[in-house]
């Protein structure tokens, strides 16, 4: 998506000047917990049938307070048949994901995806277990006490299914397998219980931990996966032979909270060495529609210093960019994109799944509850990357937006016109919509951040945006966390924001209603908020020389004001949210003046900026 910042030339005024808040709350610590798990997985492929047996072993150490009797986990194949929730869902949504459609109803015995469970068992003990098509409920034979931690062993046998989303055989680009979500992976248990949601299509969740995955399959397969491959001597995508047989793959992924994998006999292997040591590695299929690839190391390694400057370091020793999936889909340590694209989509799409290690798979939260915090800050930050790259000249015949953000402002405004938009809360799979949830999740969810920029200045929302990282990588962090975060860099209340943008779909509408003079030396200027929505008003004056004065209203609800930095602003009483109207004093005539803006560098989220200008001379 969109912006840069619009540097401007103010007339100095004698009133005073707003100043930087940063005031900082004392940081309690919060009793926050999370489960840690371990997964031992050895996976014997057959490539003739699409299927493979599994053997699981899963180490959980219960760090709740709460003693369980019970797990869950996700069977994520088995959304894949004919009558499953995800197909019947898919059948009746108005506006289906053109991936998916019918198509799933039409699988055959053989084109489905399945997970079988033959045996599941905690230490020697074998256990009871359900399924309900993508969820399995196992009761243990001994309850699981806080602090404790137990073993449980499975065996299971799959079959990939032909690919309807994300994951699955034989991709559009012929990519054999994109191996995401093929695993009998544990349901989160976190402060609000389990979180064992049937597959729909859309959002995920995962425990903390490491991941030692061993994968056989045919000798002619070069296999990418998340995390290290710990036997390249043996086995590696040079070393395939069309000799008959299989080779075993070692990886080992640690503290990370899922596996992906992919292989396909044509896969070519490069790596890219950054100065800071750190390895990017790429497969693809060497052919005419991949040739950009080859370019991507040089602007992934560009937007790496970016990214790692502006949002944190990436703290893994590597990171995979593999063709398959059916899009671009993050994964830790790697991503699933496919691969027949110019090299601004190419890269587009590298930055965007790239980011998702920030908001995901560092940043953990639960997609489901908060997907406007995985995609929208996504979105955001691959905006700002790709607009730093931009202003490079990396990306051939692209350059910066003049104005950040216009398209994400349009269509969030186009929604709302629609009457489908629907609160930030919802649950990802209950959006009425596909593109309700697009918008909100993507669109309002990277408009947050332009709103904090609004609101407290970007330095300050942007160093926010560091603080969450540092102290919430690597746990689950909630929509309170975040604004709390915020607050506590800024020193302002952000409740009443999180509310009217999070929770209601109530919108923002500020106009000039007049303005007069008010003796020889000054102006009265009336402002009026038609929208239900209260934001701290941004007001630039125009005067007849060329020279301009940014006015600041603060709102009351804040508690705070915007740091401006080295910018001179003139600084008002607060609005307080009760009152529709507000008048400002302008200590200049009115025959001097020539222009008034609200919002001049638009970024408050206001739907109607026709009634944001008054042109007075
Ligand atoms: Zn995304």
């Amino acid at each position: 998506m969109d912006r840069s910042f619009i540097g401007k030339k103010f007339k100095k005024y004698s009133s005073l000047l707003c100043f930087i808040i940063s005031s900082f709350a004392s940081n309690a610590q919060e009793a926050y917990w999370q489960m840690e798990v371990r997964y031992d997985m050895d996976i014997e492929f057959d490539t003739k049938k699409h299927q493979f047996d599994g053997t699981q072993k899963l180490k959980i150490i219960n760090r709740s307070p709460d003693t369980l009797s019970k797990l869950f986990y996700h069977l994520y194949f088995n959304a894949f048949q004919p009558n499953s929730d995800m197909d019947i869902r898919s059948n009746w949504i108005v506006d289906a994901d053109k991936r998916v459609g019918t198509r799933i109803s039409k699988l055959t015995d053989k084109e489905i995806g399945y997970h079988q469970i033959e045996t599941v068992q905690q230490g020697n003990k074998k256990l009871k277990w359900t399924m309900d098509q993508t969820i399995l409920e196992v009761i243990l034979a001994k309850s699981l006490l806080p602090g404790d931690s137990t073993e449980i062993t499975m065996e299971f046998e799959s079959q990939v299914p032909i690919q309807i989303r994300r994951s699955g055989r034989n991709n559009k680009e012929g990519i054999d397998y994109s191996m995401a979500q093929w695993y009998p992976k544990l349901c989160v248990y976190d402060k609000n219980g389990w979180h064992a949601n049937p597959y729909i299509g859309r959002e995920f969740y995962g425990n903390w931990g490491d991941f030692y995955v061993n994968i056989e399959i045919d000798n002619n397969y070069c296999v990418a996966a998340t995390g290290y491959q710990m036997n390249t001597s043996d086995v590696n995508c040079s070393s395939k032979t069309d000799k008959k047989g299989k080779s075993k793959w070692k990886f080992f992924a640690p503290n990370v909270h899922d596996f992906v994998w992919a292989a396909d006999p044509d896969y070519v292997h490069e790596s890219f060495t950054r100065k800071n040591g750190q390895v990017l590695h790429f497969f693809y299929q060497p052919k005419e529609e991949t040739k950009e690839w080859k370019k991507l190391p040089a602007v992934m390694d560009q937007a790496l210093d970016y990214i790692e400057k502006n949002f944190g370091p990436y703290p893994y020793k590597s990171y995979s960019f593999i063709q398959g999936g059916d899009g671009g889909m993050e994964y830790p340590l790697a991503t699933l994109i496919t691969g027949h694209r110019n090299l601004t989509s190419l890269a587009g799409v590298s930055i965007h799944e790239l980011m998702h290690t920030w908001f995901q798979m560092l940043l953990a939260t639960d997609e489901a509850e908060f997907p406007w915090m995985d995609e929208g800050f996504t979105s955001y930050a691959e905006y700002e990357t790709e607009q730093y790259l931009k202003k490079l000249g990396v990306l051939p015949g692209e350059k910066p937006d003049s104005i950040p953000y216009k398209g994400s402002f349009d269509a969030y405004n186009k929604i709302i016109e629609s009457g489908l938009e629907e609160n930030l809360t919802t649950h990802a799979d209950h959006y009425h919509t596909n593109y309700a949830y697009g918008i909100a999740s993507y669109v309002k969810g990277a408009l947050t951040m332009v709103q904090l920029e609004y609101l407290l200045g970007k330095d300050v929302a942007r160093q926010g945006l560091l603080d969450y990282y540092w102290k919430w990588r690597y746990k689950h962090p909630t929509s309170d966390d975040f604004f709390r975060v915020m607050e506590r860099r800024s020193g302002a209340e952000l409740d009443w924001f999180q509310e009217y943008w999070i929770e209601t779909t109530k919108t923002i509408d500020y106009a000039i209603d007049t303005v007069y003079s008010d003796g020889k030396k000054q102006c009265k200027l009336i402002l009026e908020r038609v929208g239900l929505f209260p934001m701290p008003i941004e007001l630039n004056v125009e005067f007849e020389d060329g020279s301009h004065a940014l006015h600041y209203i603060p709102l009351d609800l804040m508690r705070a004001e915007k740091s401006f930095g080295m910018q001179k602003v003139n600084c008002h009483k607060s609005w307080h949210w009760v009152n529709p109207k507000y008048e400002v004093l302008i200590e200049e005539p009115l025959q001097k003046i020539k222009k008034i803006t609200i919002d001049p560098d638009q970024k408050m989220a206001d739907i109607n900026r026709k009634n944001n200008v008054l042109i007075i001379n």
